[in-house]
């Protein structure tokens, strides 16, 4: 039975697995202890879980479990990872190389650093939405920083060569930080065959819950420093204070470890639906994709339908079926999306597009249903323009 609306905006944010949330429950009632109550059973219960979730997190990522810090989510993660490694190294330089289809929350940052005297290149991507390791070592700098690339972009779906970029910035001696929130769950993220030094994610695009998320910091080879934003109590090595939202924790720790079990099966059966709802709607007349097709995340299409708007088509579908025109943080906006722009498209073009992400609940039957109430849809649109 199909039941309405359909979610397909999982790039968004998606739904919390069950077994997720099951592990949470006693965290909120029986077992409420601050993670940092040295002195009593209920603390040691909070940290030990904090622990396990640690685990599990780093595991997920190829890190070490004091690696990680937790965090709100992937807004403070980027937040930490840059103004941090800015802070900390000012004295080596105040370069970074970052791109043009980075998430608002490392872009802004960036902005936010150039007021106070940082450079920032940001380099441009090409047409199939993807940067090259050349243009990275080409941008480098003596008094470069930082590198900060996404590894898989929110609203195309593309994964960037982030093996490549990682093995440019060693061999530069400059950090190398990557926004994986899209990545992380989904395909396999190695921090350490990917040379990344950090790398924040978020709970809410796996299965998790809000708020709450994590940044992997490099211990080893190098040592990363990286100074606070947060100060009060010394949590997380004093990193990041605040007492830890030990039941969120918990959340993304089982989050983590599901997408290890099912990350495999999840990547095939999305991706045969995805391919089968991007050939179908590719049927229509004037419609194409945004971005690789190659280098590209299982379960996202982004398609473009010349000649219509994608307000109307929004409007058209958006009782029945869930989608976005852009990022979640942007589509409030009628703006074209900068993404859909960094690829050289214009206003009218970008304005046709609609991101399709599929997710671990997504039916055969909610692809099908999709394929014809899209196509209907498209069909009146273009039958209405030309009229
Ligand atoms: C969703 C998203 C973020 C923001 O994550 P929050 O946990 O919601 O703050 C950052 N970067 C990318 C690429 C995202 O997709």
């Amino acid at each position: 039975m199909l039941r309405f609306p359909i979610y397909l905006d999982h790039n968004a944010t998606t739904p919390c697995d069950p077994r997720v949330v099951e592990a949470m429950l006693p965290f909120f009632t029986q077992k409420f202890g601050n993670a940092a109550s040295r002195h009593h059973p209920f603390g040691w219960q909070a940290e030990e879980a904090v622990d396990r979730a640690r685990e599990q997190v780093a595991a997920l990522i190829g890190a070490e479990p004091n690696e990680i810090i937790f965090t709100s989510g992937a807004t403070e993660g980027d937040n930490l990872a840059i103004k941090g490694v800015a802070e900390t190294y000012a004295s080596k330089g105040s370069h970074i190389i970052t791109c043009n289809i980075e998430h608002k929350a490392v872009l802004d940052v960036c902005k936010h650093l150039e007021k106070r005297g940082a450079e920032v290149t940001y380099l441009p991507v090409n047409t199939e939405g993807l940067i090259t390791p050349e243009q990275v070592e080409a941008a480098i700098r003596p008094d470069t920083v930082l590198i900060a690339i996404m590894y898989a972009n929110n609203e195309l779906g593309t994964v960037m060569p982030v093996k490549e970029i990682g093995a440019i910035a060693r061999k530069h001696g400059v950090l190398f930080f990557t926004d994986a929130t899209q990545a992380v769950g989904k395909i396999s993220v190695d921090v350490n065959w990917d040379t990344i030094d950090l790398l924040s994610l978020t709970a809410h695009k796996m299965y998790g819950p809000k708020g709450v998320g994590a940044l992997y910091v490099r211990r080893r080879n190098p040592r990363v420093k990286l100074s606070a934003q947060l100060h009060g109590g010394g949590h997380e090595r004093d990193i990041r204070s605040g007492t830890l939202n030990v039941p969120g924790i918990v959340g993304l720790g089982k989050a983590c470890e599901i997408s290890a079990l099912d990350m495999d099966a999840d990547a095939e059966r999305l991706s045969r639906m995805r391919d089968s709802l991007e050939t179908a709607l590719l049927d229509l007349e004037g419609s194409f994709v945004n971005g690789s097709r190659e280098h590209r995340l299982p379960h996202v299409t982004n398609i473009g339908f010349k000649g219509v708007d994608n307000e109307g088509l929004l409007m058209g579908i958006n009782k029945e079926i869930a989608v976005s025109s852009g990022s979640a943080c942007t589509s409030a906006s009628l703006e074209p999306s900068y993404v859909l722009k960094a690829l050289g498209l214009g206003d009218e073009v970008a304005r046709s597009s609609l991101r399709f992400s599929l997710g671990r609940f997504t039916t055969e039957e909610e692809i099908l249903y999709t394929i014809s109430k899209v196509g209907e849809t498209v069909k009146a649109l273009r039958e209405l323009s030309f009229s």
